[in-house]
């Protein structure tokens, strides 16, 4: 049995669940939107300034979108994607590469 009181509490906690889920779906709504655009934006982006992306950090050859990976250590140097020579060449060069042999820190102190 209910009373009166239950029934408008219950309401009102319908109606305002109904309104947050609502105001969800704008939300993400509004998200996946500002993501579309985000992206097209840059596509239209890249076209004007041409694809290319920059340069190899180990053979300076041009890099175009889709081409180049990242450094595997984190350092945020441009790579030829499928090319595990350009990797090997830029590790002995980057400044995240874990190195065991050279620059420790207590030496360079
Ligand atoms: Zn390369
Ligand atoms: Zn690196």
């Amino acid at each position: 049995m209910t009373s009166y009181v239950d029934e408008q509490v219950a309401a009102r906690i319908a109606a305002a669940k109904a309104k947050a889920q609502q105001q969800r779906e704008a939300r993400e709504a509004l998200a996946v939107a500002r993501a579309a655009g985000l992206r097209a934006r840059h596509r239209t982006k890249m076209r004007r300034h041409g694809v290319r992306l920059g340069f190899c950090a180990s053979c300076d050859r041009p890099l175009m979108r889709g081409t180049y990976m990242l450094c595997p250590d984190g350092c945020g140097a441009r790579l030829c994607r499928g090319q595990p020579r350009c990797v090997e060449q830029h590790n002995p060069q980057c400044e995240r590469a874990s190195r065991t042999h050279t620059d420790s820190p207590q030496e360079t102190a």
